[in-house]
């Protein structure tokens, strides 16, 4: 087996294993719990602990069946699903970049877009907890976006922070707390152009799905559509193609 060929299963794995952590993230925050303790999870309908060979990442999913040892009852599509989907971001995060710092950064990235992206169609919100840590790990990691100094990624992050704070002010029921957070947190880490071109997309991307549920009635205008999945998935095309939109053409 090659290094490259060793390191790319390594990021997958890892990815799986980080999809798993997620997974507890979301149904323990739902349920109040630590997401430390108990180290064991339990199943959501017969509260059994769950063994830790029935734990482990898709593997326990496809040879259980989808469906829990104790109660028989079908465990949700949504522990693989977001398991694989962050195995495919942490090898993609491999192949895009290749130094340490920038990988590490952008496994805190996909993991944090895969979290918005889960609970804002799940709840339709964007949980505090996870919107304060994604601020805190970009500060914590100090210069989470690799074009710009650290210095103006904090200043990026006031500015929208200020701006869409004062866009609630005026218009009470256009944002959540947990948007502004999100979208400030994205001018910490990706700095402010960027974020606009995000923001661009998550609105185009919206209508493009939107449009047609609205010409075949099934929602209406007064429907509460959540943008947290339009915001994760325009932030990770940013994030992994950065010169995307000047590639098909938007002039910028
Ligand atoms: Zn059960």
């Amino acid at each position: 087996m090659t290094p490259l060929f060793s390191t790319l299963l390594g990021s997958i794995l890892l990815g799986a294993c980080i999809g798993s952590f997620l997974n507890v993230c979301l149904s323990r925050w739902k349920n109040g719990g630590n997401v430390f303790f108990p180290t064991s999870s339990q199943c959501p309908r017969c509260h059994h602990s769950i063994l830790w060979y029935d734990n482990l990442p898709v593997v326990s999913f496809i040879l259980l069946r989808a469906k829990c040892r104790f109660c028989n009852k079908p465990i949700s599509w949504q522990y693989p699903i977001v398991e694989i989907s962050t195995a495919l971001l942490f090898a993609l995060s491999f192949y895009r970049f290749p130094d340490l710092h920038s990988l590490i950064n952008s496994f805190f990235f996909g993991s944090f877009m895969i979290l918005f992206f889960v609970s804002d169609i799940k709840w339709k919100l964007l949980p505090h907890p996870f919107t304060n840590f994604f601020i805190l790990t970009g500060l914590f990691l100090l210069s989470p976006n690799p074009f710009q100094h650290w210095f103006f990624s904090i200043a990026d992050f006031l500015i929208l922070g200020f701006v869409l704070y004062g866009t609630t002010q005026i218009i009470p029921q256009g944002l959540g707390g947990g948007d502004i957070k999100l979208g400030a947190g994205l001018a910490l880490w990706l700095g402010l152009p960027k974020t606009f071109v995000v923001l661009s997309l998550a609105v185009g991307l919206c209508l493009l799905v939107v449009i047609p549920f609205l010409l075949m009635k099934k929602v209406t205008r007064k429907s509460m559509i959540p943008f947290g999945p339009f915001l994760a998935i325009g932030s990770l095309l940013i994030w992994f193609w950065p010169n995307l939109l000047v590639k098909v053409g938007v002039p910028l």
